[in-house]
């Protein structure tokens, strides 16, 4: 458990992940019944842009940093303003010093009859996300391995809602457990939404996920890839992906306004692609 997302907080994955998330949220909240979004690798919440850990890799200059000001064409800036409403929430004053995590950004998304259970296993990171949702009754907190919560906390009670799954990659196996984890989520609950997010680092265990993926027999699922650069020499993150289950009728068509907007301010060296493939329809 030495991952600490403070050093990563912001950056381009970030920002594609929690632009998809606030699009997920945003379709939940057309029907007025409430939801639960349950994150299973919720990190801190909240990160401080200035904080040792950010500036060591400046990560969040090639992500947010990149996004904040940037002038967008009316139908991209529609979709994202949810997702910049969350970060311009942390900022006041404007800019960007301060960046929302996951269960953050949902929470600030959410209506008062929608819950948040977030889950995280490391124990001072879960301490400081008790602490940031001290008092809020509409938000669970659970230091837990977040894998278990695949399958002793689903469904929810309010059967709609959306887990995000967005494990640190810090170990072998973690494409597996993905996997491994969609089918057994899946199985207890066939109609909730499923984000599941990965780096393409090692193009060829992004290969076999997804084949895993097909191979797994769940159906209705959407893939999505977001290159910066070409495959780099040295294993490095080129990119991210993401895998939603059971995807809003809406999603598709969203994200072919967002992704190539989003991809114009973050890529970092061309040749680079973002990608949308149903895995299985
Ligand atoms: N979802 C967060 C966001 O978008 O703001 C970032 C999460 S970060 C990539 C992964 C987090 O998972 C880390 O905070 C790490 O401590 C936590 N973690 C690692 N293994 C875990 C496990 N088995 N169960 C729950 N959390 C875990």
């Amino acid at each position: 458990m030495n991952y600490r997302h403070a050093y990563h907080a912001g950056n381009f994955a970030d920002v594609v992940k929690h632009v998809v998330l606030s699009r997920l949220v945003e379709y939940l909240k057309q029907k007025d019944k409430a939801f639960r979004v349950i994150d299973t690798h919720a990190g801190i919440g909240r990160y401080d842009l200035s904080s040792t850990e950010a500036q060591k890799t400046g990560e969040w200059q090639g992500g947010i940093g990149r996004l904040v000001d940037a002038a967008l064409d009316a139908p991209a800036a529609a979709l994202l303003a949810p997702y910049l409403e969350a970060v311009s929430s942390l900022n006041p004053e404007g800019g960007v010093k301060k960046y929302p995590g996951s269960p953050l950004i949902a929470r600030h998304l959410m209506r008062k009859q929608d819950r948040l259970s977030a889950i995280e296993l490391h124990r001072q990171d879960a301490a400081k996300l008790r602490a940031l949702f001290a008092g809020d009754f509409q938000t669970r907190v659970i230091e837990l391995d977040g894998w278990l919560a695949l399958g002793a906390h689903l469904p929810p009670k309010e059967k709609r809602g959306l887990v995000l799954v967005d494990p640190p990659f810090e170990e072998e196996g973690e494409f597996d457990r993905l996997v491994d984890g969609l089918r057994k989520a899946h199985k207890r609950w066939p109609g909730g939404v499923y984000a599941l997010w990965y780096p393409v680092k090692d193009r060829k265990a992004v290969a076999a996920f997804r084949k895993a993926l097909v191979q797994s027999g769940v159906p209705r699922l959407l893939d999505i890839g977001f290159e910066i650069r070409p495959p780099s020499a040295e294993p490095s993150l080129d990119g991210s992906g993401m895998v939603v289950v059971n995807p809003p009728f809406t999603l598709e068509r969203e994200l072919r306004t967002l992704l190539p907007a989003l991809h114009k301010l973050l890529v970092v060296e061309k040749p680079a692609h973002w990608t949308l493939e149903w895995l299985a329809a």
